[in-house]
Parts: C-alpha cells; structure tokens; sequence
C-alpha cells in the first residue's frame, strides 16, 4: 500500500494544527487508549489496581501526571513472566502480524508486537518525519541503516519508504563501505538514509571506492538518525558538504514505533509531528515531574502511545534527553522542536557539571581536518560522576606533525573548557586506531579500571 502526501509541504493536515486542535485530538483518542488499556492489557490492569488508577477518571492529557510511567525493566519482566509477548500485550495472538526486536544497548532484546493496523500506524508516523527531512514520494534510496538483527531502521523503513511510494534499495550497513559505495555509484539513488557518523566515514571512502568524491554520486538528501549528532551543526556541515546534499535529523525508538520526530528544511531541530498518534511529554529525569516544552527546556522524553492495539505503552520512560530548540516554524508545523543530546543514562558528572559524551564529541569533530573526529572519554572511575578532569583519547589525522599534535591537543582542550566548562586531558592517537562506527553503535565511553 502507499499513500500520497497531504500537500507539497506537509504530509499531514495534522502537522499544522493548532494546540488546541491537537490537545482536543489528543484527549479524545487518550480515553479510547486507556479504555483500550484497562480491557485487554493485563499488565496495565494490574498497574492500574495497584496504584489506585480510576481509569474513568482519566480525562485529558492533564491526567497523564497522575498516572505511573512504564520502564523498560517492567517490559523486560513482563516479557520474561508472560512469554513470548509480555503481560502488556493487549491483542489476540492471532491479530499480531510482525514482532521486532527492540534493540538495547543492554541485556537481551525486548519484542514488541504489532497488528496489521499498528503498521500503519508506524508507517504513517514515519512517513511524516522522513517528509519533513524532505524524502518524496517518486525518490529512489540508498539504505545504509544496519538491516539485520530486528533493528527498527531496517524493516521498518522499508515499510515506511513503500507506504510513501520511495524505492528503497536495501543495501544495509552489514554490507559495509565498499558494497554501499558501489551500488550508490551503480544505481544513483538521490536519497541516503543511515547514522550520522557512518555516512560521514562512507562519504570519506568514496574517491578510493569509486574514484570520485561522493558529491559526485548524485543523492540530494539525507535523513539521519540512530544515534545523537546529526542535528549538531559541524556533522551536519560535514555530511552537506561531503555528499553535497541537505541532511536533516530524525528521532525514534523501537517501543513506540519506527521514528517519529522529523527535523524539516529550517534544520533548528526536530519537530513533534503526530498528536493525532502519539503524546510526547517532558519530564526531569531526577523528579519525574513534567517540564513545559519550552524554547531551552531541557529533560526525558515520555511517551504515550494512541491508537495503539498490540503492544501499547502509557508513559513510557525513554531515557532519551532532548532540548527544546523552538515551539513555531518558519515551515508552518506547529509541533515543538527538539534536539536529542543524549541518553538519561550516558550522562557523566565532571566536577559537579553535567556533560553528554556526545557534546565532547561535537567539539572534537570541529577539528577536524586535524584531527579525524573520531574520540574516545577513557572514563577510569566508577559510575557517572568524578572530580578529575576527563581523559579524552582523540585520533589526529594521518602526517600531522609533532607541533601541529600540540596545537590540536591544546585547540581541544581550550575548546572544551570554554564551551562545556569541563577540563579535560586529551590523548592523541593515530588516525585508524578507534574502531569506527557502522551499524553498531559504538560506546563513546571506554570503561577502564581504576
Ligand atoms: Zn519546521
């Protein structure tokens, strides 16, 4: 099935709503959810049991603060109790028509369930995001996202890009440089789609590859995701200008569906895109207690998902932490935009300062050519937080000589210093000795032992 785009602009007629027109969306298929919920998710029944939820009383999205959020620990439990699809499972077995494997950076997969009609659903949520990155139907596309084990940007994708009426050409970053490289170069796809750091270090291979810089291979825009950065602006830069194409950043996450949040051509961010399907709340991490998604806010995202039947989730914890970058657009969407700075749980404590690796990390590739961007926090302490300064290992590029290592070393440090008030050791190391990123995501924290 594919479906045509609401307008040239948008997707969806629901992107430029008002708030209210969206709230009323969101509370009316709010109390259809938790209807939903409280019949036919043993989970949620005994949830609601135990915390003394009335779930008539459960109104608008106002409500929501009162209700208990759902961790991922809880899913893993109710998988591991109630096999193979959890006590939270609100449909007949017969109705489930694909499982995915939710990836985690820990532990074993979770799975998640979905009805023929929660595909559609996930197809049109992601359909809006990879719209706003300015993908059209008619586009022919390269994909470099990894497409075994489950993952959500290889099936799903696929599925996205044919409910959109994209020609997917599913390569996969398995298949690795040489193999992707080749078959841009063959076939001329004029859509890319993968993680940020990846198609970078694609890019950088094309003139061996296939003797020509891969502004020559004729893709005219890209949508990242998969890990932080795409949104920062010297990776973005880096992958225009290698690629010669725009690049725009989406967001997502198996336990709710595929992605969700779609930076558009203004490129400030990432915007809410679907009320009608999904309600995106903010909260602090420490607290709990929601934060208003304001221009500069800053916390988690939890979500709850809407006309969700198979595996649906209500205030679901993602550990993702975004900042607010804007609430209106120059595009006309009225969703608020964020930018993703890291997960709750990669967040280091240096002297009292808060700091996501991938903030270093973005300070490391502004050097480059000098350095290759690729960077390590060798963290020789326990748990989050350390009073000393942070020990960076930073590969330099090939042929840089011992004062051009010492300019680098002291630009980096100085950098860091004054944009993150964090001090930090650089390390320098050869170009090629960190293990560079594909379809994995590599950790930019080395644990060693005191
Ligand atoms: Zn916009």
């Amino acid at each position: 099935m594919s479906v045509a785009p609401f307008s040239e602009k948008y997707w969806s007629p629901i992107e430029t709503v008002s708030a209210v027109q969206a709230r009323a969306v969101q509370d009316e298929r709010l109390r259809e959810q938790i209807t939903h919920l409280a019949a036919h998710s043993t989970f949620y029944r005994e949830k609601f049991a135990r915390h003394d939820v009335d779930v008539t009383k459960i109104r608008t999205v106002d409500d929501l603060a009162a209700l208990p959020f759902t961790e991922k620990q809880e899913l893993r439990d109710s998988l591991a109790a109630v096999p193979p699809l959890g006590a939270h499972v609100a449909v007949d077995h017969a109705d489930v028509v694909q499982i995915q494997a939710s990836s985690g950076t820990t532990g074993n997969p979770s799975y998640v369930a979905l009805t023929a009609d929660d595909i559609v659903t996930w197809c049109e949520l992601g359909a809006r995001a990879l719209y706003a990155n300015g993908f059209r139907p008619g586009d022919r596309l390269l994909h470099a996202f990894g497409m075994s084990k489950g993952f959500v940007g290889g099936l799903p994708i696929v599925q996205i890009l044919r409910y959109m009426g994209i020609v997917d050409i599913p390569i996969g970053a398995e298949a690795g440089a040489e193999r992707l490289l080749r078959v841009q170069a063959d076939q001329r796809p004029n859509a890319l789609i993968g993680t940020p750091y990846f198609l970078a270090h694609l890019a950088e291979q094309a003139p061996r590859i296939v003797g020509r810089p891969a502004r020559e291979l004729g893709v005219r825009t890209i949508s990242v995701g998969g890990e932080p950065g795409g949104g920062l602006p010297a990776v973005r830069d880096r992958l225009e200008s290698l690629w010669g194409a725009t690049s725009r950043e989406m967001l997502g996450g198996t336990d709710i569906a595929c992605t969700y949040w779609g930076e558009c051509e203004a490129g400030e961010g990432m915007h809410f895109l679907s009320p009608d399907l999904m309600i995106a709340e903010l909260i602090d991490p420490e607290t709990g207690e929601q934060v208003a998604p304001v221009e500069g806010a800053q916390g988690e995202l939890v979500y709850t998902a809407l006309r969700r039947r198979a595996s649906p989730l209500l205030r679901f914890r993602t550990r993702d932490h975004v900042v607010v970058t804007g609430t209106d657009c120059s595009c006309g969407r009225t969703g608020f935009k964020v930018r993703c700075i890291g997960r709750t749980d990669d967040m280091l404590i240096v002297r009292g300062i808060n700091l996501f690796p991938s903030a270093i990390k973005q300070l490391v590739t502004e050097s480059t050519p000098a350095a290759t961007g690729e960077m390590r926090i060798r963290a020789e302490f326990e748990g989050h937080s350390t009073q000393q300064p942070l020990l960076l290992v930073v590969e330099h590029a090939a042929g840089l000589g011992p004062e051009q290592q010492n300019d680098l070393r002291a630009t980096i440090e100085q950098r860091i210093r004054s944009a993150l008030n964090v001090k930090t050791v650089v390390q320098l190391v050869p170009d090629g000795t960190l293990k560079r990123p594909d379809h994995v995501k590599v950790s930019l924290v080395e644990r060693v032992s005191p």
